[in-house]
């Protein structure tokens, strides 16, 4: 572990990582030739023609412990959450039922299977984790409120107390291209119903769970999103505690053993650090009690990854040291770049 504390953002540091996250961002905007495919809500993984102008979409944004956002390029452009509201749903579950309730209904193994994978933890009889789309819907089955309106109201209220952005919400148009898409997922949680894994609301559950992934963010939302997890569930913008600080260790666990769908290995072994994407091309990764870091890209690799913002977070944690397990003698948020006149300034503190 390192003993790195955030230096403080003086003008001079501000202009420092401004730049940098602008190099950053010109470094990897042209990784077209590794993208296999976009995904577009009602038509599913689509080529980078079908794509269009979309397909170089780029934000990059990154949020301080003292509730700064710094962004470059596409960083105000809004997209579906898709999968990355899944660590919002669990949070909300274990909020509402306790851990050892949540656990009765959803494991923490990683399943190394697709997200869409249609399978269960056989030995306990459950989904494998909250962040595959059958833990997710358990989840979602278990998130409280006397209707359909009134859970979808609860979960919405901590997107937005998470981002500090009371204007996140559903999109409609996303939501009915999803539903009517929606085969698999709804495959999936009538099986479930059928085995006894989630209450007998299977429309209501699966129209919960889609309109959570509707809800539109841009990177900059996503980066406080992830500094608000990165910060023990204290919102660093608002200074809001927006769940129980325990909670934190719980879903960033979770998502450095699932957040990658299954690339969550190499990702923990390379990249090291608690992340989730989704297939809109996002990617939230936090750094505890250092930053949150929102990308969006929708050009997709193999595993449904954004892949400029696997690109990124690779980049990012290597030169700063920021993988859990990296040691003292590595760089800082603050290290030197090729812009830096005289490396020799930087503040150190390991
Ligand atoms: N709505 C999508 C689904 O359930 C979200 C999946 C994802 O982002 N991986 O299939």
């Amino acid at each position: 572990m390192t003993s790195w504390s955030p230096p403080e953002l003086t003008p001079e540091v501000r202009a420092r990582v401004n730049r940098r996250i602008s190099e950053l961002y010109e470094r990897h905007r042209h990784a077209d030739a590794e993208v296999a495919s976009y995904y577009v809500s009602g038509q599913g993984y689509i080529s980078g023609d079908a794509a269009g102008g979309a397909a170089d979409t780029f934000g990059v944004a990154l949020t301080s412990m003292d509730g700064e956002t710094f962004g470059a390029g596409d960083d105000n452009v809004a997209f579906p959450l898709q999968s990355l509201s899944k660590v919002f749903v669990y949070g909300l579950a274990l909020d509402d039922h306790g851990r050892e309730a949540v656990h009765r209904h959803v494991g923490v193994e990683p399943s190394g299977d697709a997200f869409h994978t249609i399978s269960f933890d056989e030995r306990r009889h459950i989904p494998h984790n909250p962040m595959v789309n059958a833990g997710a819907l358990a989840t979602t089955d278990l998130v409280m409120g006397a209707d359909g309106e009134e859970r979808l109201a609860r979960i919405v209220d901590l997107l937005r107390r998470c981002a500090a952005n009371p204007t996140l919400e559903p999109d409609q148009e996303i939501f009915d291209l999803e539903v009517a898409s929606a085969d698999r997922n709804r495959a999936t949680a009538y099986l479930m119903r059928s085995e006894g894994m989630i209450g007998d609301d299977v429309e209501g559950t699966l129209a919960l769970y889609l309109r959570q992934c509707s809800v539109k963010v841009t990177a900059r939302d996503l980066a406080v999103m992830a500094a608000t997890f990165a910060n023990g569930c204290r919102n660093p913008v608002s200074g809001e505690q927006v769940l129980p600080r325990s909670i934190a260790r719980d879903l960033l666990t979770v998502m450095y053993t699932c957040g990658m769908y299954d690339f969550a290995g190499e990702w923990a072994y390379d990249v090291g650090v608690p992340a989730k994407s989704g297939v809109s091309g996002g990617i939230m990764a936090c750094i505890p009690g250092k930053m949150g870091t929102g990308l969006f890209s929708p050009g997709l690799d193999p595993y449904g990854n954004s892949v400029r913002g696997v690109n990124v977070c690779h980049e990012v944690s290597e030169r700063l040291g920021l993988h859990v397990f990296a040691t003292d003698d590595e760089d800082a948020m603050i290290g030197p770049s090729a812009g830096d006149a005289d490396p020799a300034d930087i503040p150190r503190t390991g």
